[in-house]
């Protein structure tokens, strides 16, 4: 068991890739806090968790509320004595060209991205810093945070900021014995995704078929999605890696898409 006792704080884990996160560090021994908007969803999974042995906790968190984050922070903390992992997860997709985006959508979105893995950092860092034992710091990015695609401004530009964040955390964290790192996925069908696929046939005046094979995956060396399991085994990597030697590195996981 590669995360044994270590407690990690994923946001946004009541769905798609951060629940595989979860269900894989249950796995590997780790406490798991389900922090999610949706707190009925996150209750449901953490009992999914429970029921497989492992010991995990529902918070209901919106990651753009100050109060809020530090709340759940400190109620997982108080919970399982500490945080050792944070998984900063928790995303939403808006999707218009630049000329017709709402500057509410815009600040909506740089909220949840931007805002949301600032506030979880602070307050998860304040706990690993005491601790006095080191920690994992992880960012879910995006090929995104590399790459720009069509009608995706706030979401290529937050997932972009997400790369010098972890770079700073990395930098500040090292004395600490805390990492950072971003994993950069190509698409995943999950929920975020389903959603776009009718919404970009839309917009750009095509079938829903021709959005996943022509747009979505058309760079792949496969033509596949990357899955939630892809995703989950490199956040392994990355939160039970037992050196510094990757910190401040980002990683993307896309079957091809965007290679560096
Ligand atoms: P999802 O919709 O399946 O899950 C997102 C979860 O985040 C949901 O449970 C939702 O309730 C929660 N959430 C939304 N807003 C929140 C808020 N303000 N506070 C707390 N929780 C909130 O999406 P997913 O595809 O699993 O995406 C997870 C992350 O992965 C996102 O950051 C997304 O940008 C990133 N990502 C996804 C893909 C993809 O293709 N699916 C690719 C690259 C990166």
């Amino acid at each position: 068991m590669q995360l044994k006792d270590k407690v990690a704080f994923i946001t946004g884990s009541a769905s798609g890739i951060g629940k595989e996160i979860a269900i894989v560090f249950a796995q590997e021994g780790a406490k798991i806090v389900i922090a999610d908007l949706n707190k009925a969803a996150a209750d449901a999974t953490a009992a999914e968790l429970k029921a497989t042995g492992a010991e995990a906790i529902g918070v209901g968190v919106d990651v753009t509320s100050e109060d809020q984050v530090n709340a759940a922070v400190e109620e997982a903390a108080a919970a399982f004595g500490g945080i050792d992992i944070l998984i900063s997860n928790a995303g939403i997709q808006i999707v218009h060209p630049v000329d017709e985006f709402s500057f509410a959508d815009w600040k909506k979105m740089l909220a949840i991205h931007l805002d949301g893995a600032f506030l979880t950092t602070r307050a998860c860092l304040k706990h690993m810093y005491a601790q006095g034992r080191g920690g994992s710091v992880i960012y879910m990015g995006s090929v995104h945070s590399k790459e720009a695609s069509m009608l995706k401004a706030p979401y290529v530009t937050a997932k972009h900021g997400l790369i010098g964040l972890c770079k700073t955390v990395a930098k500040e964290g090292a004395k600490h014995g805390v990492r950072a790192n971003v994993i950069c996925p190509g698409f995943v069908r999950t929920p975020l995704v389903e959603k776009q696929i009718p919404e970009q046939a839309k917009t750009l005046g095509i079938t829903e078929e021709e959005v996943v094979k022509n747009v979505m995956l058309k760079e792949t060396v496969d033509g596949e999605f990357t899955t939630t399991d892809d995703v989950a085994r490199v956040a392994l990597l990355f939160a039970g890696f037992p050196t510094n030697a990757l910190t401040g590195q980002s990683l993307v996981v896309s079957h091809g898409w965007f290679m560096q």
